[in-house]
């Protein structure tokens, strides 16, 4: 919900007194709301009196007996304090300030907890003083929770009363996911020796942004050990412990329970769809890689997504809704979830998730728990066969056999990964793979970020240059024009 609104102009104090005339100041008055702009006065003042409200309710004098002192526009109503900024007029009902107040009383300096409850807060609370400078507001409170001290004094800046919320989540300017395709990730990718991303803070935040937007980072020059998995992944944030363990061996074993031990093709997927929160990012350090064969190949699904939302909006619009069944069914592991292919923020309206995982998925769940309708399954079938040609065409395909001694970082929740055909009988294939959840690289992403802003500044360039949204022609993916692509069979 956000703060801002239009101007206000319902209650207003129609009378001040003065109080002070040392200060310069200035404050809307009756005069100037009328004018509808800042009428500067140099004094500071008391409102002793309010106007009726348009509803003809009473004034109540006593209860709004508030020193008000401002050298900037703003102004106090009934219920709330108006503070006018240059993207409009923030309104801040008396109730939310004094739930929001930061001082070391209400917020403990060192658990960072709040000391009260919100159902303690006075339902009529209101100011006594108010003091607000055009970057800070202060205020004493008339009618405080019960227990707290006559001089507590409430104060926030203008930037937390603007922008209170830490939404780790924004996509906004340096967060905004950079869509790569083949060409552009080919062109650029982001590489950190492992001793840079282990020691080197600036380096290791600069990676880390480049992860962020690209959901695609390697690691290189990894010692040769087991352990080293752990050591990468942790340096992010802990382990996401699953019934693989806290960090997993791919390698090709006899009758393997779980496609990825085989030495088959395995296509696009993500991984553990079936779980209630699917892990964020995953990381392959890869060990050994003798054998012929055994490239990793991975794709934006991010991309193809937008490119997909372009060219076939009421397709796109299909897997927004429908959810598809993901399913780990063994003698002693049973994981279920239903999920649709495209996860839309619904404040946004963007895209927070790509969920798409064929070798898991299972039956596909009624949309109304009733019978199937043919042509539902079959528009499903359709739209879904779009998507896979997107991100299975040529274009769209950034492609490398990992050598050992590298790890690949992704995002598991937008990079689609997969893997040729290997021989095993001819050498020897051996990935250490963990988990780092979405709080923890949210965490880690925001952490860095503070700490060096200047190597999220500076690679406010795309770590990868823009994806071109337009896709290459001569691919599964023909550009018609009219925004029109064409998917060949
Ligand atoms: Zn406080």
């Amino acid at each position: 919900m956000s703060l801002l609104g239009s101007a206000p102009l319902r209650y207003l104090p129609l009378k001040h007194r003065v109080l002070s005339h040392s200060l310069a100041r200035r404050c809307f008055t009756a005069s100037s709301r009328q004018a509808n702009k800042p009428h500067p006065v140099s004094r500071s003042v008391e409102f002793k009196q309010w106007s009726k409200n348009p509803h003809g309710q009473s004034p109540r004098p006593s209860a709004y007996d508030i020193t008000f002192e401002s050298s900037s526009p703003s102004w106090v109503g009934h219920k709330e304090v108006y503070l006018l900024s240059k993207t409009g007029v923030l309104k801040l009902p008396f109730t939310y300030l004094r739930d929001t107040c930061l001082c070391p009383v209400c917020k403990d300096q060192y658990s960072k907890q709040r000391t009260f409850r919100t159902g303690d807060i006075p339902q009529n609370i209101r100011p006594r003083w108010i003091k607000w400078d055009g970057r800070q507001l202060s205020i004493k409170w008339a009618n405080d929770i019960p227990g707290y001290a006559s001089d507590h004094t409430s104060t926030w800046s203008y930037d937390f009363l603007q922008k209170p919320i830490l939404d780790t989540h924004d996509q906004s300017s340096v967060n905004e996911p950079v869509r790569w395709s083949k060409k552009t990730m080919s062109e650029n990718q982001h590489w950190i020796s492992f001793d840079d991303y282990i020691n080197h803070d600036f380096k290791f935040a600069a990676a880390m942004q480049s992860l962020k937007r690209s959901g695609l980072i390697f690691v290189e020059n990894i010692p040769e050990s087991r352990e080293m998995v752990e050591k990468i992944a942790t340096r992010m944030g802990p382990l996401r412990n699953t019934f693989y363990g806290s960090t997993f061996d791919v390698r090709t074993v006899p009758e393997a329970t779980n496609v990825a031990y085989t030495n088959q093709f395995l296509g696009f997927h993500m991984d553990l769809m079936y779980m209630n929160e699917p892990p964020g990012y995953q990381l392959l350090h890869c060990l050994e890689n003798s054998c012929s064969g055994g490239e990793s190949l991975f794709a934006d699904a991010f991309r193809a997504a937008k490119l997909m939302k372009k060219s076939h909006p009421q397709q796109y619009q299909l897997l927004c809704e429908q959810r598809l069944g993901y399913e780990y069914r063994h003698n002693e592991h049973i994981y279920h979830n239903k999920r649709p292919v495209f996860e839309i923020d619904p404040q946004t309206n963007e895209l927070l998730h790509v969920n798409y995982s064929p070798p898991f998925q299972s039956a596909i769940p009624s949309p109304d728990g009733k019978d199937h309708d043919h042509q539902s399954v079959r528009r499903l079938v359709e739209a879904i066969n779009i998507f896979t040609k997107l991100l299975d065409s040529e274009g769209a395909i950034f492609e490398l056999k990992l050598k050992p001694g590298v790890c690949v970082i992704f995002d598991n929740r937008r990079v689609v990964h997969a893997r040729r055909q290997f021989n095993a009988s001819e050498g020897s294939r051996w990935l250490a793979g963990a988990y780092v959840d979405t709080d923890a690289l949210l965490s880690c992403f925001a952490v860095s970020r503070r700490k060096h802003p200047t190597a999220w500044k500076n690679m406010n360039k795309p770590p990868v240059s823009q994806a071109s949204d337009v896709p290459q022609t001569n691919q599964a993916t023909d550009s018609q024009g009219e925004g029109e692509i064409k998917i060949s069979e």
